[in-house]
Protein backbone atom coordinates (compact mmCIF):
# COMPACT_ATOMS: atom_id res chain seq x y z
CA UNK A 1 0.00 0.00 0.00
CA UNK A 2 2.92 2.28 -0.02
CA UNK A 3 2.54 5.71 -2.10
CA UNK A 4 -1.31 5.52 -2.10
CA UNK A 5 -2.19 5.76 1.27
CA UNK A 6 -1.75 9.11 3.09
CA UNK A 7 -2.96 9.47 6.73
CA UNK A 8 -3.09 13.20 8.27
CA UNK A 9 -3.14 13.96 11.85
CA UNK A 10 -3.73 16.73 13.85
CA UNK A 11 -4.87 18.40 16.88
CA UNK A 12 -8.23 20.21 17.24
CA UNK A 13 -7.20 23.81 16.24
CA UNK A 14 -4.25 23.17 13.57
CA UNK A 15 -6.48 23.98 10.52
CA UNK A 16 -5.76 20.66 9.34
CA UNK A 17 -9.52 20.44 7.77
CA UNK A 18 -8.97 24.09 5.95
CA UNK A 19 -5.73 22.55 3.95
CA UNK A 20 -7.64 19.48 3.32
CA UNK A 21 -10.55 20.67 1.22
CA UNK A 22 -8.32 23.66 -0.08
CA UNK A 23 -5.92 20.60 -1.65
CA UNK A 24 -7.68 17.86 -1.93
CA UNK A 25 -9.74 18.99 -4.80
CA UNK A 26 -6.70 19.41 -6.84
CA UNK A 27 -5.95 15.74 -7.08
CA UNK A 28 -9.05 13.86 -8.35
CA UNK A 29 -7.59 9.99 -7.83
CA UNK A 30 -7.15 11.02 -4.65
CA UNK A 31 -10.69 10.41 -2.28
CA UNK A 32 -10.81 11.77 1.13
CA UNK A 33 -11.57 8.67 3.58
CA UNK A 34 -15.52 8.81 5.09
CA UNK A 35 -15.39 7.52 8.44
CA UNK A 36 -18.13 6.00 10.48
CA UNK A 37 -18.64 7.84 13.88
CA UNK A 38 -21.62 8.20 16.36
CA UNK A 39 -21.43 12.13 16.96
CA UNK A 40 -24.22 13.86 16.03
CA UNK A 41 -23.95 15.59 12.39
CA UNK A 42 -22.77 18.81 12.20
CA UNK A 43 -24.92 21.46 10.50
CA UNK A 44 -24.25 20.87 6.88
CA UNK A 45 -23.02 17.47 6.89
CA UNK A 46 -24.57 14.78 5.39
CA UNK A 47 -24.50 11.17 5.74
CA UNK A 48 -22.33 8.72 3.44
CA UNK A 49 -20.47 11.94 2.10
CA UNK A 50 -18.68 13.69 5.55
CA UNK A 51 -19.58 10.67 7.75
CA UNK A 52 -21.40 7.45 7.66
CA UNK A 53 -23.09 8.21 11.24
CA UNK A 54 -24.05 5.56 13.33
CA UNK A 55 -25.88 4.70 16.73
CA UNK A 56 -23.79 3.51 19.39
CA UNK A 57 -24.70 0.12 19.15
CA UNK A 58 -24.81 -0.12 15.34
CA UNK A 59 -20.98 1.17 15.72
CA UNK A 60 -20.20 -1.57 18.34
CA UNK A 61 -21.98 -4.26 15.78
CA UNK A 62 -19.24 -2.83 13.46
CA UNK A 63 -16.39 -3.58 16.18
CA UNK A 64 -17.81 -6.51 17.00
CA UNK A 65 -17.91 -7.69 13.13
CA UNK A 66 -14.36 -6.70 12.39
CA UNK A 67 -15.41 -4.49 9.72
CA UNK A 68 -12.95 -1.64 11.09
CA UNK A 69 -9.48 -1.06 9.95
CA UNK A 70 -9.31 1.13 13.25
CA UNK A 71 -11.35 2.75 15.45
CA UNK A 72 -11.06 5.07 18.54
CA UNK A 73 -13.06 7.24 20.80
CA UNK A 74 -12.23 10.74 20.54
CA UNK A 75 -13.98 13.52 22.47
CA UNK A 76 -16.45 10.68 23.55
CA UNK A 77 -17.54 9.57 20.45
CA UNK A 78 -16.97 6.66 18.41
CA UNK A 79 -14.58 6.92 15.06
CA UNK A 80 -13.49 4.42 13.00
CA UNK A 81 -12.11 3.64 8.88
CA UNK A 82 -14.82 1.20 7.83
CA UNK A 83 -12.90 -1.85 5.95
CA UNK A 84 -14.93 -1.92 3.24
CA UNK A 85 -14.27 1.76 2.03
CA UNK A 86 -11.14 1.49 1.78
CA UNK A 87 -10.84 -2.07 -0.20
CA UNK A 88 -13.70 -0.55 -2.53
CA UNK A 89 -11.69 2.97 -3.01
CA UNK A 90 -8.33 0.76 -3.93
CA UNK A 91 -9.76 -1.78 -5.79
CA UNK A 92 -10.92 1.44 -8.25
CA UNK A 93 -7.30 2.47 -8.50
CA UNK A 94 -7.78 5.57 -6.40
CA UNK A 95 -5.20 6.62 -4.19
CA UNK A 96 -6.49 7.92 -0.19
CA UNK A 97 -6.22 10.39 2.32
CA UNK A 98 -6.95 9.88 5.79
CA UNK A 99 -7.97 12.03 8.81
CA UNK A 100 -7.40 10.09 11.88
CA UNK A 101 -6.31 11.09 15.30
CA UNK A 102 -2.79 10.05 16.65
CA UNK A 103 -3.73 7.21 18.91
CA UNK A 104 -5.94 5.73 15.33
CA UNK A 105 -3.01 6.03 13.42
CA UNK A 106 -0.73 3.81 15.61
CA UNK A 107 -3.56 1.31 15.21
CA UNK A 108 -4.37 1.88 11.59
CA UNK A 109 -0.21 1.26 10.94
CA UNK A 110 -0.66 -2.55 12.14
CA UNK A 111 -2.75 -2.89 9.05
CA UNK A 112 -1.27 -0.46 6.64
CA UNK A 113 2.04 0.36 7.88
CA UNK A 114 3.40 1.82 4.51
CA UNK A 115 1.01 4.38 4.67
CA UNK A 116 2.32 7.78 4.70
CA UNK A 117 1.74 10.04 7.90
CA UNK A 118 1.65 13.74 7.53
CA UNK A 119 1.25 15.14 11.20
CA UNK A 120 -0.28 19.03 10.77
CA UNK A 121 1.15 21.29 13.73
CA UNK A 122 0.11 24.68 14.88
CA UNK A 123 2.89 26.90 15.14
CA UNK A 124 2.70 27.07 18.65
CA UNK A 125 0.59 26.37 21.95
CA UNK A 126 -0.12 30.17 22.34
CA UNK A 127 -1.43 30.20 18.47
CA UNK A 128 -3.30 27.06 19.37
CA UNK A 129 -4.80 28.66 21.94
CA UNK A 130 -5.79 31.53 20.03
CA UNK A 131 -7.85 29.48 17.53
CA UNK A 132 -9.44 27.43 19.78
CA UNK A 133 -10.81 31.08 21.55
CA UNK A 134 -11.36 32.53 17.88
CA UNK A 135 -13.81 29.93 16.57
CA UNK A 136 -15.07 28.57 19.90
CA UNK A 137 -18.91 28.65 20.68
CA UNK A 138 -17.37 26.37 24.07
CA UNK A 139 -17.01 27.51 27.29
CA UNK A 140 -13.47 28.78 29.07
CA UNK A 141 -13.06 24.95 30.74
CA UNK A 142 -14.21 22.86 27.72
CA UNK A 143 -11.69 25.13 25.80
CA UNK A 144 -8.60 24.34 28.19
CA UNK A 145 -9.76 21.12 28.07
CA UNK A 146 -9.12 20.76 24.20
CA UNK A 147 -5.97 22.78 24.80
CA UNK A 148 -4.43 20.08 27.09
CA UNK A 149 -5.68 16.95 24.72
CA UNK A 150 -3.98 18.79 22.10
CA UNK A 151 -0.88 19.09 24.40
CA UNK A 152 -0.91 15.39 25.04
CA UNK A 153 -1.64 14.09 21.18
CA UNK A 154 1.07 16.42 19.66
CA UNK A 155 3.49 14.98 22.54
CA UNK A 156 1.84 11.43 21.89
CA UNK A 157 2.79 11.72 17.68
CA UNK A 158 6.51 13.80 18.60
CA UNK A 159 7.44 10.36 20.78
CA UNK A 160 5.33 7.50 19.00
CA UNK A 161 3.75 8.12 15.78
CA UNK A 162 5.21 7.25 12.26
CA UNK A 163 4.84 10.32 10.32
CA UNK A 164 7.59 10.98 7.61
CA UNK A 165 6.38 14.69 7.28
CA UNK A 166 5.56 17.83 9.64
CA UNK A 167 3.48 20.10 8.24
CA UNK A 168 3.25 23.64 10.51
CA UNK A 169 0.22 25.38 9.84
CA UNK A 170 1.17 28.94 10.47
CA UNK A 171 0.54 30.15 6.91
CA UNK A 172 -1.87 28.65 4.70
CA UNK A 173 -1.05 29.11 1.72
CA UNK A 174 2.67 27.41 2.84
CA UNK A 175 1.04 24.96 4.38
CA UNK A 176 -0.83 23.77 1.14
CA UNK A 177 1.92 24.18 -0.77
CA UNK A 178 3.83 21.69 1.22
CA UNK A 179 0.98 19.27 0.99
CA UNK A 180 0.76 19.62 -2.80
CA UNK A 181 4.40 18.52 -2.67
CA UNK A 182 3.60 15.23 -0.81
CA UNK A 183 0.59 14.14 -2.97
CA UNK A 184 2.35 15.36 -6.20
CA UNK A 185 5.81 13.26 -5.45
CA UNK A 186 6.07 10.74 -7.97
CA UNK A 187 6.97 8.50 -5.62
CA UNK A 188 3.93 8.85 -4.24
CA UNK A 189 1.64 7.94 -7.61
P1 LIG B 1 -14.53 15.81 14.07
O1 LIG B 1 -15.60 15.39 15.03
O2 LIG B 1 -14.05 17.21 14.36
O3 LIG B 1 -14.96 15.63 12.63
O4 LIG B 1 -13.27 14.85 14.28
C1 LIG B 1 -12.73 14.73 15.55
C2 LIG B 1 -11.46 13.89 15.51
O5 LIG B 1 -11.75 12.56 15.09
C3 LIG B 1 -10.37 14.40 14.57
O6 LIG B 1 -9.19 14.54 15.33
C4 LIG B 1 -10.20 13.32 13.54
O7 LIG B 1 -8.85 13.19 13.22
C5 LIG B 1 -10.70 12.10 14.27
N1 LIG B 1 -11.21 11.07 13.35
C6 LIG B 1 -12.07 11.24 12.31
N2 LIG B 1 -12.30 10.06 11.69
C7 LIG B 1 -11.57 9.13 12.35
C8 LIG B 1 -11.39 7.71 12.19
O8 LIG B 1 -11.92 7.06 11.31
N3 LIG B 1 -10.56 7.10 13.09
C9 LIG B 1 -9.92 7.79 14.08
N4 LIG B 1 -9.13 7.10 14.89
N5 LIG B 1 -10.06 9.11 14.25
C10 LIG B 1 -10.88 9.77 13.40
Amino acid sequence: MRHRLFVMSAASGAGKTTLKDLVIQEFPDICYSISATTRAPRKGEVNGIHYFFKTKEEFEEMISKNELVEWNQVHGNYYGTPKSFVENQLAQGKRILFDLDVFGKVNFDKVYPDATGILILPPSVEELKKRLLQRATDSEAVIQLRLENAIKEMDFAKAHGKYEYTIINDDLQKAAQELRTILKDPRQS
